[in-house]
């Protein structure tokens, strides 16, 4: 790796907001002193993902006396993840780092993260050691969302990492090319490759304001990434099929056999019960696994743009 500088590059800051009105003051405060000293000249692109509340009329008040400030609105409530694809495509910045409004992703670590990428890193993703933001449930799911996906896909993503993190220019133009529509990002960023390194921070709770992420919402979430990134809930059927026919062999052999050396055995109910319900039972868990992946099929078939803008400001003509 060859060491390169940072002196008087764009650096781009991604900051999906969603009802975050409460929390933008604190937020730009915040943002002014931790990048203050660091040799890089500032864009930030905050996109208003559908926010019920003041979010954009805030950003936009803000954004008159600050050239600096790239708006997007969304038409209506798209998720973070689409938020975030809309922040990617407007960034002009050498250096693109997507951050949470809500000061969950520290600012001061940028100038680490800068430090990392003049080192001749492309990538440099926070890694959260302490959750105690968390609730221990919440901690659980992910803990067992990560194994579960590292085993099954194709690309293994580091655990406990976010969006929070540095990217080059060329991952960014990299990640906007892929056409997908169900932007599982943690899965796209570790799909584009490139060199990447951790730095590890505590993540700190909430400045301000509600998580906008419930458990149903977390669980869709996991699902999307689970089959945008792995076809083994797909294929893991036809050996689960084998396996159960091998069983059923096995055990339509015995009754056979027992029927032939002891004659016929009217008593069977339960047995016949058990392996009626259980085969039952498989045959709606793979046609949901079915039905999951055909969804996503038909959402990408459709062809729909992932977000639609409704305003902009600050960019120019
Ligand atoms: N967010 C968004 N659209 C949504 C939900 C969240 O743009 O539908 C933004 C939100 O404003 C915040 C970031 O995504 O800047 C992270 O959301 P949040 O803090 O609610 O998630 P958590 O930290 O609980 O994972
Ligand atoms: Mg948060």
């Amino acid at each position: 790796m060859t060491p390169r500088s940072a002196q008087g590059l764009l650096l781009s800051l991604i900051v999906p907001m969603h009802n975050e009105a409460e929390g933008l003051e604190v937020f730009f405060a915040r943002i002014e002193t931790a990048l203050a000293a660091l040799p890089v000249r500032l864009e930030i692109v905050c996109i208003d993902d559908g926010s019920q509340d003041d979010t954009y009329g805030r950003l936009a008040a803000r954004a008159a006396n600050d050239p600096r400030l790239k708006l997007i609105r969304l038409s209506r409530n798209f998720g973070k993840e689409a938020a975030m694809t809309a922040g990617l495509d407007a960034a002009t910045g050498d250096l693109v780092v997507p951050l949470d409004a809500d000061l969950q992703d520290p600012p001061e670590l940028i100038a680490e993260f800068i430090r990392l990428w003049e080192q001749g890193y492309d990538v440099v993703y926070g890694v959260r050691t302490d959750r105690a933001s968390d609730t221990p449930l919440k901690r659980l799911t992910s803990a067992g969302f990560y194994r579960l996906f590292n085993t099954v896909s194709d690309h293994s993503i580091p655990a406990s990492t976010g969006d929070f993190r540095l990217m080059d220019r060329q991952v960014v133009d990299a990640l906007n090319r892929l056409p997908e529509r169900n932007r599982f990002m943690k899965g796209l960023f570790s799909w584009v490759g490139f060199t990447q390194v951790g730095v590890p921070y505590a993540r700190p709770p909430r400045a301000a304001g509600t998580t906008s992420w419930g458990y149903l919402k977390l669980w869709r979430f996991a699902i999307d990434g689970m089959t945008s990134f792995s076809t083994v809930p797909l294929r893991v059927w036809s050996w689960i099929g084998l396996v159960s026919a091998f069983l059923a062999i096995l055990f339509g052999s015995v009754i056979i056999i027992r029927v032939l050396l002891l004659g016929r055995d009217v008593p069977g109910y339960a047995s016949i019960m058990v392996t009626i319900l259980f085969g039952f039972a498989l045959q709606m868990i793979a046609l949901g696994v079915m039905g999951e992946y055909v969804a996503r099929m038909f959402q990408e078939v459709k062809g729909r743009p992932i977000y639609v803008v409704r305003d902009r400001a600050g960019f120019e003509a």
